[in-house]
């Protein structure tokens, strides 16, 4: 059994020394248990704060532990009275080939599920984010201006184009030319801006000549600086991530400022986590899944992937994650 375990905690940027390759025992089953074996990992944003021993809404990962990941995984053997040999499962096994579970936190992919990958995807947990952070905290109405950043990711791609379902005018922010070309031609944004450019800020506001409604944050940094002076009165920002600041740096310090444009302008700024709504909002997940399906299904939906092979290669690829070498939602094929 191969794993990835954390060999030290990273100072800025993660770099491939803080990760090491390790070969274990398959561990024997007890009563109860399944042993899942890996097809998928994903790889998000949020592993980074995971590495971290700074306090968050979820413990850090121990040093020499396992890095957590959720996985799509064939279950390779059972003596859980739930789960069959050759069952795909969606689990939180990490980063590693086999895991012993006892069944808690994984679910059954339904038969025929086309691409098992999706579940990690679209129809998962990033899926359910841009879905619930619009749908419930950006509430989108048809005339609309929305921005989202990390426009061509696994969240933000699906924000825009659930926002132009709804009718809004949607305006992209990604690095660099070939992911803005992406989300205009083949997302079927209204316009995307390349945060890099010298003059991205005068070019986004060029782009929202009726200000912003619906700032839906994955940032922070100098995006969320270009968006703020546009943001109309009754704005909503779904505050969804902060990548820019993962990797540590200084955070902007005049909170103040923010504070009165939020009074004057009756701004409404809302963080998620989306654990949340997996534990409080079953209707909203069945409406996710219903729709996003649907939408996958007749065409209205793009869906990209970037994809890793092997489980030694997931490093590189996290590490680049958080500098948007990632061109879609980022995944291991493990062999
Ligand atoms: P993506 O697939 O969008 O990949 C990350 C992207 O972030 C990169 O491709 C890059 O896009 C962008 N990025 C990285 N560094 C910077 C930077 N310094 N400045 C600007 N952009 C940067 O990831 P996800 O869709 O999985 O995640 C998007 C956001 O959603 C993250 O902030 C994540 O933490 C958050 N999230 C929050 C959840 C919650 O429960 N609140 C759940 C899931 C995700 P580009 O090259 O276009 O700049």
């Amino acid at each position: 059994n191969r794993r990835i375990v954390l060999a030290s905690r990273p100072t800025g940027a993660p770099t491939a020394d803080n990760f090491r390759l390790e070969e274990a025992a398959v561990p024997a089953l007890q009563d109860g248990q399944l042993l899942l074996r890996a097809e998928w990992l994903s790889l998000d944003p949020y592993m980074r704060g995971r590495m971290s021993d700074a306090p968050s809404y979820a413990p850090p990962v121990e040093i020499d532990g396992v890095m957590t990941g959720g996985t799509v995984s064939r279950v390779a053997a059972s003596r859980h009275p739930d789960f069959h040999e050759g069952d795909l499962v969606m689990a939180y096994t990490g980063w590693q080939e086999y895991a012993v579970s006892d069944g808690t936190g994984a679910t059954r992919l339904p038969e025929g599920f086309a691409h098992p990958s999706h579940a990690l995807g679209v129809l998962g947990m990033p899926g359910y984010t841009a879905y619930a952070g619009l749908m419930d905290i950006g509430q989108p109405r048809a005339g609309e201006t929305l921005v989202v950043a990390a426009a061509t990711g696994a969240v933000g791609s699906l924000v825009g184009q659930i926002a132009k379902i709804k009718g809004c005018h949607v305006v992209g922010v990604a690095g660099g030319a070939e992911k803005c070309e992406y989300a205009v031609k083949e997302l079927g944004f209204d316009a995307c801006i390349d945060h890099r450019a010298p003059d991205f800020a005068a070019q986004l506001k060029a782009a929202c000549p009726k200000g912003i409604d619906i700032y839906f944050e994955n940032v922070g940094g100098a995006v969320f600086d270009a968006v703020a002076p546009s943001l109309n009165i009754h704005a909503r920002v779904p505050v969804c991530g902060l990548i820019a600041h993962y990797n540590g740096g200084s955070l902007a310090t005049d909170s103040t400022a923010l504070l009165r444009s939020v009074l004057t302008r009756r701004i409404q700024i809302q963080g998620f986590i989306i654990f949340d709504y997996y534990v409080n909002r079953p209707d909203l997940h069945a409406a996710f899944q219903h729709d996003v399906a649907g939408w996958l299904k007749d065409g209205s939906l793009r869906y990209r992937e970037d994809v890793a092979h092997g489980l030694e290669n997931a490093p590189q690829a996290f590490i680049g994650l958080l500098q948007g070498k990632n061109f879609g939602k980022l995944v291991v094929k493990l062999s």
